[in-house]
């Protein structure tokens, strides 16, 4: 197996060191292949460790079972149309550019088609979720928001007309935020927020949220739950929950800079993943090693369809 171009360089610190990096879809290849098997080729059929015999194609064929892999197989690249090239240019400016990118801005970057640039996008987005393992902890705000749409006279409860966002952020003392999750629910119900809560923050943790019912029973859960009632308006306030006013302001903000609010509910989940993604490594200052971060959970993530991207399988 050859090594890397450039001895010493396990990411790209710059523009034009990414360029000198990746010329071509073998440069390409041959850094998924590293950051895949460190040590050394592993058939994803058999589980040997042993030397594969190189096809035509970029094939590798174990020489143990004869199974024919890739190195994107089982990856998020996996039969891909698209050359490596273009999906590490898009993982380059998904990470660098500061608030990211739209698909449109996207399509203009890399010179694709549209739908290639929004494919790319969607795909990244969820090897973004796994990236997001370690549950929150300490004390966390729990609140919902509305997302698109006027909210004025919007009810929280069954009919709203605005997507539901809830938002979960770590509280540091004696001020700051932490780390943040997110899920787009159908309805504000303890059956949509609790699971979310469930899934996301430790046990143990104080979660703090408004008077909102939904929330009664997470105590029966193992958490311990503080109500801050503030608001004498008839809409318990969305506007008290400090943390998740902040993050909620942002997101908004976000959606209608970037992506020019131009954000379809069946996928909104995936922007939320992004926003999570970009907001708890907002304090890196190496946006190269965000790069590699990308294409390393880009590897660890199982292909996406279409369908898992609207059922919202993928984002569990
Ligand atoms: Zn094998």
């Amino acid at each position: 197996m050859t090594t890397l171009l450039i001895a010493g360089l396990d990411y790209p610190r710059t523009y034009r060191e990414f360029v000198t990096m990746f010329p071509n879809n073998e440069a390409c290849a041959l850094y998924l292949q590293q950051l895949r098997w460190p040590k050394g080729f592993v058939c994803p059929a058999c589980g040997a460790e042993i030397a594969a015999w190189r096809l035509s194609r970029s094939r590798l064929l174990c020489s143990s079972c004869r199974h024919q892999s890739t190195v994107t197989s089982g990856t998020v690249f996996e039969k891909t149309r698209t050359p490596l090239t273009t999906w590490f240019e898009a993982a380059w400016h998904l990470t660098t550019a500061k608030n990211g990118m739209s698909a449109k801005t996207l399509q203009r970057t890399l010179g694709t088609s549209y739908r290639v640039a929004w494919t790319l996008l969607q795909r990244y987005r969820v090897a973004m979720v796994r990236a997001e393992r370690k549950p929150l902890s300490g004390d966390v705000e729990v609140d919902e928001t509305f997302v698109g749409g006027v909210e004025h006279g919007a009810k929280r409860g069954r009919g709203a007309q605005k997507c539901i966002v809830v938002i979960a952020v770590e509280i540091k003392q004696p001020k700051g935020f932490g780390r943040i999750r997110m899920r787009h629910v159908p309805d504000a119900s303890a059956n949509s927020l609790v699971p979310f809560v469930r899934e996301v923050i430790e046990p143990g943790s104080v979660i703090v949220t408004d008077g909102w019912g939904s929330y009664n029973e997470l105590p029966t859960h193992g958490y311990i739950r503080t109500k801050l009632v503030l608001s004498d308006s008839g809409d318990p306030a969305h506007i008290t929950l400090p943390g998740v006013h902040r993050v909620a302001s942002l997101l908004k903000r976000w959606l209608l800079g970037t992506h020019q609010g131009a954000v379809d509910a069946a996928y909104l989940q995936a922007y939320l993943e992004e926003f999570t993604f970009r907001f708890n490594r907002r304090t890196s200052k190496n946006r190269g090693l965000l790069f590699r971060r990308l294409i390393e959970q880009a590897l660890v993530t199982n292909p996406v369809t279409e369908t898992d991207l609207t059922s919202g399988d993928v984002w569990g």
